[in-house]
């Protein structure tokens, strides 16, 4: 959750911040208190508001997990009999994500049915690929679909980075996954921003100093094409995917900053991001910004919002 103090984020059961010193009690008069133009998540009651709640601001409502029930088990009664769903690696890979973010663990029978399923999708050179059949175009952490590439690295990129949360990284067909991805990219430059993204959050996930290395060469490759505070895409969906895959780099803090200007010309007047999913937007900046403790400087920055 963020600092009430400083606004940077405190890793969960941190017993203080680690900037400011601020033992995490949470504000007496109300759980907005730690970044009011949060407030309009109070009467949001979709995953993603359940999410930021919770992520943002360490708070559960009490109508939130009647919520997640009902949601876990939609999910799982759209789930088909051969374990996956629409028949599609990427949807696959979505689902159990988001039954990861609402706490169903990788040991759950219906979870080991879709890993079956996907992990039958391995080829012998550890490559994933979607079925031809399948309109490739996913959902994805900022709330718009993107098309992905039905096979390569990108597939990869997504797969994984939406796989490994569950804490798969040690089960064998992820570890070819992830040797494949490292051995597809070499690392610097990508077709576009928008392909680094899933690839940077899935190496930021990925153990080991080659990870690392590529996913810092990547990083490097989106320095030198931003402009302005953009990677391209001044808003729009692409903007915030783009940081999203930055908030998991502490190298990536010097970007962020040359991108402060253009996030606070996005800002809503309530202070959030974001005119359609607005919960997810608004999770995906205030999560980067504030893992790099950059929140204060927006906040600070907001003359238009009585902070
Ligand atoms: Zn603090
Ligand atoms: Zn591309």
């Amino acid at each position: 959750m963020l600092c009430p103090e400083c606004l940077s984020f405190l890793p969960a059961g941190a017993p203080q911040c680690p900037d400011c010193g601020l033992a995490p009690a949470r504000a007496p008069d109300g759980w907005w208190h730690a970044y009011p133009p949060l407030r309009f998540l109070a009467s949001q009651r979709n995953l993603p508001a359940i999410l930021a709640r919770r992520n943002l601001l360490g708070l559960r409502l009490p109508v939130d997990e009647a919520q997640c029930e009902g949601l876990r088990r939609g999910l799982l009664l759209t789930q088909l009999a051969g374990g996956s769903w629409n028949a599609s690696l990427g949807w696959t890979v979505w689902r159990l994500y988001q039954l990861h973010l609402l706490g169903v663990n990788r040991h759950h029978p219906a979870v080991r049915r879709a890993l079956a399923w996907i992990y039958a999708r391995l080829d012998a050179h550890g490559e994933f690929h979607e079925r031809d059949e399948v309109v490739n175009s996913y959902p994805t952490v900022m709330g718009e679909e993107l098309a992905i590439a039905k096979r390569g690295v990108d597939l990869h990129g997504y797969a994984l980075a939406h796989l490994l949360p569950l804490g798969l990284a040690d089960e064998a067909p992820l570890r070819a996954a992830a040797e494949f991805l490292l051995a597809r990219y070499p690392g610097g430059r990508r077709c576009c921003p928008r392909c680094t993204a899933n690839l940077l959050a899935a190496l930021a996930l990925i153990p080991g100093e080659e990870a690392r290395a590529r996913g810092l060469s990547g990083l490097a490759w989106l320095a030198s094409v931003q402009r302005d505070g953009a990677w391209r895409n001044r808003g729009g969906p692409l903007f915030y995917f783009i940081l999203y895959a930055l908030g998991e780099w502490p190298e990536a803090r010097e970007q962020l900053e040359r991108s402060l200007p253009l996030i606070c010309r996005l800002r809503r007047p309530d202070g959030a991001w974001g005119h359609t999913q607005r919960a997810e937007k608004t999770l995906v900046v205030v999560e980067a910004l504030a893992r790099h403790g950059l929140l204060h400087e927006v906040a600070r920055n907001s003359p238009r919002f009585l902070y």
